[in-house]
């Protein structure tokens, strides 16, 4: 993995991480609904599996978040379009503010096209 993709691999541990967390809430908003008043937490029903099953089929109908690619990308088009206001995009010299830019849009769509591979090998969605 080269350094670059580690941002992306990062950011898939978090949204696993937020998935995971969004499970929970999800299999403890279905306990409560179930049982208004309870007593029981549900991590100490012996039902909590059988709840989180119940989020994960929810979590499946759910649409895909826009999340990070789609404003990785955005946040390229912008760059890009705030250089080209100044010299069309056609300076080269690897040195000024706008070449800055241009590298900093070029690095966002790497990392966008990075996180969709990782995402896809974490997830087994295709990229
Ligand atoms: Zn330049």
């Amino acid at each position: 993995m080269t350094e670059r993709s580690t941002v992306g691999a990062s950011a898939v541990q978090a949204d696993s991480q937020n998935q995971a967390a969004l499970r929970d809430r999800i299999a403890e908003a279905l306990y409560t609904h179930d049982h208004p008043g309870h007593l029981v937490p549900l991590n100490k029903t012996g039902m909590g599996a059988a709840y989180r099953d119940t989020a994960d089929a929810v979590l499946a109908v759910l649409p895909e978040p826009v999340g990070r690619v789609a404003a990785w990308r955005a946040a390229a088009d912008e760059l890009d379009s705030i250089s080209d206001q100044f010299d069309g995009g056609g300076c080269l010299c690897g040195d000024c503010a706008l070449c800055t830019w241009t590298e900093a849009a070029r690095h966002l769509r790497r990392e966008a096209v990075e996180f969709q591979k990782a995402d896809a090998a974490d997830t087994g969605r295709p990229a």
